[in-house]
This record gives structure tokens, sequence and C-alpha cells, in this order.
């Protein structure tokens, strides 16, 4: 049951199996929506509805959806859409919970946005794991094949769209929207360089838009309601609704869709209902592990793009990851450099060298082995990292790590000064957060 204190849009009907089917799905007015656009719609009316709302990408970087669609050139040309479901993020779960309840909103939203952005063929790149959800989405294709809104002349409509769905196989640097790319045309992920970007040079060489699974699951609900119901929900900045994965030393821990500018202190308190008794928050990833960690003192804020960004992190995916106060900050360090060096891909050397040296250097802090002396080096070699890369997974690991030797560095100094502090355990999350190094 939802929480009265969500605002539920997207996971509206969620805890109704009969959703996932076609016929359930347009019990409650699904693809109504997708039969005005390619009824009544021309692609502009779309596209500028997309843009009037606001919608910014809900897969990390929150860049204006509506504006990356209109990047794509105009033309007769093969034009492609990638959905983006290689939620791979520490902490992330909510495109998960997206496709498996609701598979036909995420459906839906890709043909409109294939309108908008004139993609005759579009794919879900979903991540390997996700196999259940996968089984999930390749059943609700075919039923949205079998009732004429993919395919062919949709709807009698002269316009075909073809949607595939494709298995990564869980390498977390495909969730980088270049890499996503490679592993499609059937090459190792590695990030591509930049420019040309993919809205003009995308997949198979051709203008490529791609979004991620939760930006496209709100086309339905804006192309039906409008621009001006969407900006009802939200900040300025940050229109609309979120479903924020929320893990780690909570009692409630789980996914709750909420309107972008709640209290921070909200979601992790009142919905996901705060530490275990006698316990208190120590820190949090408001965006997932990429995103430097915050302390308590930042759990007023409002969660939106805006104030995340002015507070020095990022809301990135949605995803909060609560350490509380058994959590030992130097092995959440270290737990968050050895995943990013090991998902790097070795491309570049910022991110190749610089996670491999991160990730020795916080274990001789973790031995008690390094002197104070390395807090420093560590510090620096996260500066040189930021902003030096071909892609973000290098930046990936160095804001979090640098916030946390900067914000914690008392504790980064004990840990030394008492050769290694006792392994912090989470309860119910034992492998969550800086545990076993
Ligand atoms: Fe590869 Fe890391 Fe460079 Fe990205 S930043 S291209 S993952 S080596």
């Amino acid at each position: 049951m939802a929480d009265p204190r969500e605002t539920r849009v997207l996971l509206e009907h969620a805890e109704d199996p009969a959703l996932r089917t076609i016929d359930g799905y347009r019990g409650y007015g699904g693809y109504a929506t997708l039969e005005k656009a390619y009824r009544e719609m021309e692609q502009d009316e779309v596209l500028k509805e997309l843009e009037d709302s606001g919608l910014r990408g809900r897969g990390g970087a929150g860049f204006s959806m509506g504006k990356k669609a209109s990047f794509l050139p105009r033309g007769e040309m093969a034009k492609y859409l990638c959905c983006n479901a290689d939620e791979s993020e520490p902490g992330a779960f909510k495109d998960r919970e997206l496709m498996q309840r609701n598979p036909h909103q995420l459906i839906e939203g890709i043909a409109i946005a294939a309108l908008a952005a004139d993609a005759g063929h579009a794919f879900i790149f979903i991540r390997g794991e996700y196999a259940e959800q996968a089984d999930i989405l390749d059943a609700a294709v075919a039923e949205a094949y079998e009732a004429g809104y993919l395919g062919k002349d949709i709807l009698g409509c002269r316009r075909d769209l073809e949607l595939v769905v494709h298995r990564g196989a869980g390498a977390y640097i495909c969730g980088e929207e270049t890499a996503l790319l490679d592993a499609l045309e059937g090459k190792r992920g590695n990030p591509r360089l930049k420019p040309p970007f993919p809205a003009v040079q995308g997949l198979y060489g051709g203008p490529t838009l791609i979004n991620n699974v939760e930006t496209l699951s709100n086309v339905p609900k804006i192309v039906a309601n409008g621009a001006e119901w969407f900006k009802g929900f939200g900040t300025e900045q940050s229109p609309g609704t979120k479903v924020v994965s929320i893990s780690g030393g909570v009692r409630r821990p789980g996914n709750y869709e909420v309107e972008l500018g709640i209290p921070t202190r909200e979601l992790i308190f009142g919905l996901a209902g705060g530490p275990e008794p006698g316990h208190e928050i120590k820190a949090f990833y408001p965006g997932g592990s990429s995103s430097p960690v915050l302390t308590p003192a930042e759990l007023d804020l409002p969660y939106s793009f805006e104030a995340m960004g002015e507070a020095g992190s990022m809301l990135g995916s949605g995803s909060i990851i609560v350490a509380d106060d058994r959590v030992s900050i130097p092995h959440m360090a270290l737990r968050t450099a050895r995943f990013y060096h090991h998902e790097s891909c070795g491309k570049c050397a910022p991110c190749r060298e610089g996670t491999n040296w991160t990730v020795k250097m916080l274990e001789r802090v973790v031995r008690g082995e390094a002197t104070p002396m390395d807090l420093d080096i560590i510090s620096s070699v996260q500066q040189n990292i930021i902003g030096h890369c071909l892609c973000v997974l290098g930046d990936s690991m160095a804001m979090p790590v640098s916030a946390m030797v900067n914000k914690f560095r008392d504790e980064f100094e004990r840990v030394i000064a008492e050769a290694g502090m006792p392994i912090a355990i989470v309860q119910g999350a034992p492998e969550a957060l800086g545990a076993a190094t």
C-alpha cells in the first residue's frame, strides 16, 4: 500500500498485478495518450509539450528531456531511441520497480518519445541481472505489437516503430550512454569521445535520443495532462515527482514517489522510518554512491536538483543510501572506491590509475599503515581525477571519496591512529555499507 505521504503518479495503481498486462493497463486508461499523440498530434506539438514541462532526466545528469530530443536533426535518415535500463548505480532500484510493475507505461512513453524524436527504431537496454524484468518487458512488448501500438503503420497512422529489449552483460559502464551504444552495436562497452554527441551521431552513426526508464515513463502523463499540470508538482527548477530509492541504515528501505523539493528529512525519517532505535545518522549519499555524501546538518534541505547541487552534492539517480553511526566512513570510502575501480573500463589514465591508487591508499588507511599526510595525498589524487576523465565514472569515485575524507577527516585520522576500527555492520544490510574490506 502506498504511504499517504507519497505523491504517486508513476507508481499509481502499482500494487495491482493486473497492471503488467495490456488489458490491466488499458483498464486504467493506458495507451489512450499514445492514440491521441499518433492520431492527433504533430511531432513538434509533442516535442513542445515535453520541453515546456521542464522534465529533467531521471538517470543522473538531470538534463532537460525535451531539449535533448530537440537536438536531433530533422530530415530523412534513420534515427534511434534508446531507453537506458542499465540501472547499475549502487543504491538505485527504482527503474526495476517501474519496469516490473508497469512495463506498458514505459512502452507507451517510448512510443510517444519516438514520435517526438522521429525515431523508427527503439531499444530498451536492460542490465543482465534484471532477468525477471526483461522477461516482463518481453511479454509486454509482444502484447503491444499484437495490439498495433508497435510495428508497422501504428494505428493506421503511417508511422513505424520497432522496439527491441536488449539484455546487457552486467557491466556498470554500459549505463554510460555512449558505452551503451557500443554495447548495443555488439562491441565492448567503452565510452566514446564526445562530441559528437549521440543526438547527432549515436547508434550506428545515426541521431539517437537516449533516456532513462523513469524519464520515459513520465512522457505519457505529460502528454496526456499537459506541461502545466506536470509543473504543478515539484519546484520551479525540478518539476514533477521522483521515485526515490532509500536503502542502508533505515527501518523501511524501499522506493517512494514524492514531489521533488520535499524535505530530505521527510524522506529518510518520515517515509523510510529513520535509523534503527538507538542509532543516529552519520552520513548519507543523496543520489547514489557517486554523489558526495551529506551529513545530518543537511537533512532539512529540499530534495531537488538545485538544492542538492548547491550543497555540493547531486540528486543523481535519486537514490539515498543512509549510513548510521555503526558505519565506518573510511571503510565505506574503500568499498565505494573498490566498486568504481572494478568497473573502470581502463580507457583513460586518470580513472584507470586514479581508482587503483585510491583503493591502495584507502587499504593502507584501514590497515592502519597510513599517515595523516596520506589523507592529503588521497584528496589530491581525487582532485586530479575530477573533470579529467573521458566519462563520469572517474568522478563518480573521486567526488564521494573526496567528500568523505574532507567531512570525516577526524575519523580517518582516528582509524590510522588506532590501526583499524572494528568492521561496521549495518543491520539488515550487512553488505551495503563499509562492511568487510
Ligand atoms: Fe573508462 Fe573510467 Fe575513462 Fe570512463 S573514466 S572512459 S570508465 S577509464
